[in-house]
C-alpha cells in the first residue's frame, strides 16, 4: 500500500476545518475578514476545499501554478495572487488570478493590457510598506499611485494592505494599522471611492487583533499559518482553542543499533563541508531514520517521543534513542514548523495522506 509507507505526511483535515471556523469566527467577531493562504501546503486542492467548506471564499497563494492547479480542479472561490506578479506571467495573473497585490505600476500598466485585451476586469490591491521592507510602495508615493492607477482601463482598485512580520520580523502594532486605516481614509476621501479590502497582515496580526478595541478600517487579513499550525507567528505561541498538530511527518526506522556515541578515526569535513562536533556519552542505542535534508529541514521537526535529533544528511536522520525501544520498521512521528511544512509540502519523495478525525 503506497500510501502507508514512510517518509509521509499525515494531514489531518477535520484539524484544519476546526481551526479555519474558529479563526474565521474570531476574526469576524470585529468586522475583519479571512482569505485562506494556501502557499505553504502548495495549493493542495483538498485543503483548499476545506477552507471552502469552513466558510473562507477567498483563497489566496503566492504562485500562480498552485493558483491553476486549484481552479482546475474545480475549488469554488475567488483567487488572490499573493506575490508581487512576476512580470512575464502578467497575462496568466489576469487569466487565472481574479485579484493580485501589486506594487510596481509598470506591471499593473501590464495587467491593464492584457485584462482589456480578454475582455475581462482584474482586480489589484496596492501594497504599502510599512516598515518589513519586503514588498509595497512606501507611503509617500501611494496617493500619485493610486491617480494612475484609476486611470487604467480593465483594472480595478481593490484595495490596499500591508504586510508585517515577514522579511523584517516588524510587529503589526496599533500604530502600523492605524497607520494603514488612515491611509485607506485619506484615499477614499481624495478620490471619491470605497476600498473594498483594507488588509492589515496575516497570522502575525493576531497579538494586535486580540488587544485592539478598534481595529479602524482594518476589515481583512490573509491567513496561512495559523489555519495549519494553530499559532500566531509573533511568538509562535498556540492560538487558544486550535489544533497545533493537524500535519504530522511519520519517519520509519531503517536501523537501530548500540554503537559509541562519538565517530571514532581521524576528524574531517562531513558531508555538508562541516567538521563536526560530539559529545562522548559511551555506547548508545543509535537509530537511523529513512527521511533526511533532501525532504525536510531537520531542524524544524519536534519529536513525539522523548529522543534526540543527533544530525542528518540526505537521506537519513540520525537518532539517540534513549528507553525509546525503537526496532527497524518502527515508525517515528514528528510535528513540523513552518519551514518544515513547506519542505515537506514540496518534496516529491513525501507521501501525502489525509486523515480525518478529531
Ligand atoms: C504568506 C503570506 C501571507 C500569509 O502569511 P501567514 O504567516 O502564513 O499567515 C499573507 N500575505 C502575504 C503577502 C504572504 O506572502
Amino acid at each position: 500500500m503506497i500510501d502507508v509507507t514512510t517518509p509521509r505526511i499525515e494531514i489531518n483535515l477535520a484539524k484544519i476545518e476546526h481551526n479555519s471556523k474558529k479563526l474565521k469566527r474570531l476574526y469576524g467577531s470585529k468586522g475583519i475578514g479571512v482569505i485562506g493562504v494556501t502557499k505553504v501546503v502548495c495549493g493542495d486542492p483538498g485543503i483548499a476545499g476545506v477552507l471552502v467548506k469552513s466558510g473562507i471564499n477567498t483563497i489566496a497563494d503566492s504562485r500562480i501554478a498552485n493558483i491553476r492547479k486549484m481552479r482546475e480542479a474545480g475549488i469554488q472561490a475567488k483567487f488572490v495572487l499573493l506575490r508581487t506578479p512576476i512580470p512575464s506571467q502578467a497575462e496568466l495573473v489576469v487569466k487565472y488570478a481574479d485579484i493580485s497585490l501589486n506594487s510596481e505600476l509598470s506591471v499593473i500598466k501590464s495587467l491593464s493590457k492584457f485584462a482589456v485585451n480578454n475582455n475581462t476586469k482584474h482586480k489589484i490591491i496596492l501594497m504599502v510598506d510599512l516598515g518589513d521592507l519586503r514588498e509595497g510602495l512606501m507611503p509617500s508615493d501611494l496617493e500619485d499611485t493610486v491617480k494612475e492607477v484609476l486611470l487604467l482601463d480593465g483594472i480595478e482598485l481593490a484595495g490596499i494592505g500591508t504586510n508585517l512580520a515577514c522579511f523584517g520580523g516588524i510587529k503589526p502594532d496599533g500604530e502600523k494599522m492605524e497607520y494603514l486605516s488612515s491611509l485607506a481614509g485619506d484615499i477614499e476621501e481624495r478620490f471619491g471611492l470605497i476600498l473594498e479590502f483594507v488588509s492589515g497582515g496575516n497570522s502575525a496580526n493576531y497579538t494586535w487583533f486580540v488587544s485592539a478595541g478598534d481595529t479602524g478600517r482594518i476589515n481583512n487579513l490573509r491567513l496561512g499559518e495559523s489555519i495549519y499550525l494553530g499559532c500566531e507567528t509573533l511568538y509562535r505561541m498556540p492560538i487558544p482553542g486550535l489544533y497545533t498538530d493537524a500535519f504530522t511527518l511519520i519517519a520509519e526506522v531503517i536501523e537501530s543499533k548500540i554503537k559509541p556515541s562519538i565517530p571514532y578515526g581521524e576528524v574531517c569535513q562531513d558531508a555538508f563541508g562541516n567538521i563536526p562536533e560530539f559529545k562522548d556519552h559511551g555506547l548508545i542505542r543509535r537509530a537511523i531514520l529513512g527521511v533526511g535534508l533532501q525532504d525536510v529541514p531537520v531542524s524544524g521537526l519536534a519529536a513525539g517521543l522523548d529522543i534526540d535529533i543527533m544530525g542528518a544528511s540526505s537521506d537519513h536522520i540520525i537518532i539517540s534513542a534513549k528507553q525509546a525501544g525503537l526496532k527497524a520498521g518502527d515508525e517515528v512521528v514528528f510535528n513540523l514548523n513552518y519551514e518544515a511544512l513547506l519542505s515537506v509540502m514540496t518534496s516529491p519523495y513525501v507521501i501525502k495522506r489525509y486523515v480525518n478525525n478529531l
